[in-house]
């Protein structure tokens, strides 16, 4: 929710409601609807709205319940909720409140309230959001940063622990960038990173697959359900990338234009492993292409 609207899910088993709340919100929202318990969850899942109004009574799976179920899935545990409701006891709200909504409205409602209630936890919303990107984003490049790899390699870890499936990491490191830096100047060098990120990035084509700076001149792609063959494909695709943006470095001792030496190492995760040992084994493999000439790839397995 950085740059458009804010959408809202709505729901409610009764249609006057929602479009008695869609009357209210539309101007300045996208506004989606859920006439159950269950569609709702489904909706949220797709759609991944920025707050969601929920109704406690309703037909099938109540409000409380699919406040639950939001809250239980990483999906969508994170989208806000107000209960919009007719229950008006104060236990009905401690209980609303306790589930973890963030706000509790009682029908009938006013609807100057419900608009200013909707824009303060919208706003919080959108701070949040911002926050999140900035802690997981690279301010240079705009790839994912090291906190934001880090963290995704420990998730796909233990996701591949369970599904007995391969994870495999691509480390690059640009060759002699030192050299460049002295001779061609920061700004210039800078202007490499974000290049050379972005031709990085369009050699991974899945959407699980990440690629991220990891270090000053350093990259890292993270590929679930890949092996170390699918993997050198993708090595191989990115050191032909980075040529093809011919960007001359007359004082590498590798060759006329900058390159890149890539290390490939994978693995199947097994209980009690640290993802850290394949980051070992890949920075392991980075070395051996420093060491045998640069701009190529080594391939090292990993055995746990
Ligand atoms: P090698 O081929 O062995 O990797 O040599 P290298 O010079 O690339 O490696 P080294 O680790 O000695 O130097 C890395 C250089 O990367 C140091 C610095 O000049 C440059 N660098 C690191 N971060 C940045 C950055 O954010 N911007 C720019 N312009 N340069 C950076
Ligand atoms: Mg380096
Ligand atoms: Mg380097």
């Amino acid at each position: 929710m950085l740059e458009e609207n804010a959408t809202i899910l709505v729901v409610d088993d009764d249609l006057t409601n929602v479009e008695l709340l869609n009357d209210i919100l539309q101007s300045r929202y996208r506004v989606l609807f859920a006439l159950n318990g269950d569609d709702a969850v489904t909706t949220a899942q797709e759609q991944n709205p920025d707050l969601i109004l929920l109704d406690i009574v309703m037909e099938g799976r109540d409000g409380y319940d699919t406040c639950k179920a939001l809250k239980s899935l990483p999906e969508t545990s994170d989208i806000p909720i107000i209960f919009v409701t007719a229950l008006d006891g104060i236990e009905d709200e401690e209980k609303g409140l306790a589930l973890g909504a963030v706000d509790y409205i009682a029908k009938p409602f006013s609807p100057a309230i419900v608009r200013l209630r909707v824009a303060n936890h919208i706003e919080l919303k959108r701070q949040r959001d911002i926050l999140y990107s900035l802690s997981q984003l690279d301010g240079l490049t705009s790839i994912a940063n090291r906190r934001a790899f880090d963290n995704t390699l420990e998730q796909f870890w233990h996701a591949q622990i369970r599904r007995e499936l391969p994870v495999t990491i691509i480390m690059i490191d640009i060759d002699h960038f030192k050299r460049f830096n002295d001779t061609r100047g920061h700004a210039v060098g800078d202007e490499v990173l974000r290049r050379v990120a972005s031709a990085l990035v369009q050699c991974v084509k899945r959407g699980q697959d990440m690629v991220a700076r990891i270090g000053g001149e350093e990259f890292a792609a993270l590929l679930p359900d890949t092996d170390i063959a699918g993997a050198s494909e993708i090595a191989s695709a990115m050191l032909e990338s980075v040529n093809a943006l011919d960007i001359p470095h007359p004082d590498s001792p590798t060759g006329t234009h900058l390159t890149v030496s890539i290390g490939v190492s994978g693995c199947i995760p097994t209980r009690g492993s640290d993802p850290r040992s394949l980051l070992v084994r890949a920075d392991d493999a980075l070395y051996q292409s420093k060491r045998e000439g640069r701009a190529r790839y080594c391939a090292l397995s990993l055995e746990l």
